[in-house]
């Protein structure tokens, strides 16, 4: 008796529950299985007509002729995150597309210096970044690459032909990937001061990872990098800190630090340190000094995630764009 309960028990179980489940399951229709998304590849028109652009790719050292629409779905790709709110993707698209205009020659541009057969070369250190459609897809994960891409050509098609320009001119649209808290002011980076590159405050970029970040460097470590910047090896003859008194912008970046007697520009402080900013305080450990940056990149012009942060706070992509650059207008190309 003892043995065949468990039977019983297990058999009564299949009866009342699995084959009324199994039955149901039979019944039910089966919901189709979503197909993942295409890249949808329609021609992004502009209302300012088809225009095209000599590229210079440096990867293949060659001139590649292209629409400029599908030229920025690429710059757009390696520029921002695609994770980015489509409102910050469509900032970045104005902004990229505004740069471009203003380089290209039949806009009367000048061209890459570079290249000068060439309206634009794709080496982000002189121009700008740009990836091919192939090299997008394959960056991010299998799951995901057709909807990045549909998203960014969202970002390309909603805002296709419009720049930001002063008196007509397209601007001269610099970004960065986060102001830390502050945007600064054209003359603090360069020597021109731009009536639309204002200081501004930015509480949107918080959350990003270059917020706040920690620099390590051992006194050799600072010491031998700082090398190329100075005349004589970083001394402390006194026994006292190597870093004497800095003179900052008006937002609190470093235009000028005393290091051991020595003037150094802070963008030359942070070139030889590889540091994200100039917006930076120090604290010393033992041998260590520790620098604290806030933000990463010059600061000046459209804070990319500052642009997402007011993208998810509801603002529009021109609201963005009109807030980086004091007094500009968004209107088609001419
Ligand atoms: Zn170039
Ligand atoms: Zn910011």
């Amino acid at each position: 008796m003892s043995k065949l309960l468990p039977a019983i028990v297990l058999f009564l179980f299949s009866v009342v529950i699995i084959l009324p489940v199994a039955l149901v399951r039979g019944c039910r229709p089966t919901i189709p299985q979503q197909p993942p998304p295409t890249v949808d590849r329609t021609p992004i028109e502009s209302p300012a007509g088809e225009i095209m652009i000599n590229v210079f790719n440096h990867h293949k050292q060659q001139i590649e002729t292209m629409s400029l629409e599908e030229y920025l779905v690429g710059v757009v790709a390696a520029e921002m995150p695609a994770s980015f709110q489509l409102e910050a993707l469509k900032a970045q698209a104005v902004v990229a597309r505004t740069y471009t205009v203003s380089q290209m020659l039949s806009q009367g541009g000048r061209g890459c210096s570079n290249h000068p057969e060439a309206d634009i070369c794709t080496d982000h250190t002189h121009c700008q970044a740009w990836e091919t459609e192939a090299d997008s897809l394959k960056k991010w994960p299998a799951g995901e690459a057709a909807a990045n891409l549909n998203k960014i050509r969202q970002a390309v098609r909603e805002t296709a032909g419009k720049i930001a320009v002063q008196n007509g001119q397209p601007i001269d649209a610099v970004f960065h990937a986060a102001c830390g808290g502050h945007t600064e002011n054209s003359e603090d980076v360069w020597s021109t001061a731009m009536s639309y590159l204002r200081a501004t405050p930015c509480p949107y970029c918080s959350d990003s990872r270059w917020s706040e970040t920690e620099h390590t460097f051992s006194t050799a470590q600072f010491t031998k990098s700082l090398l190329p910047f100075v005349t004589a090896t970083p001394v402390s003859t006194t026994g006292s800190s190597l870093l004497g008194t800095a003179i900052r912008t008006s937002t609190g970046r470093i235009k000028e630090l005393n290091i051991a007697g020595e003037t150094v520009r802070g963008r030359d402080l942070r070139t030889a340190l590889k540091l994200p900013s100039t917006n930076l305080t120090w604290r010393h450990d033992g041998d260590n000094i520790i620098f604290t940056a806030r933000g990463y990149g010059h600061g000046v012009g459209l804070c990319q995630y500052g642009a997402d942060g007011q993208a998810k706070a509801g603002k529009t992509y021109d609201e963005i764009v009109r807030y980086y650059y004091a007094g500009v207008d968004i209107s088609p190309i001419r």
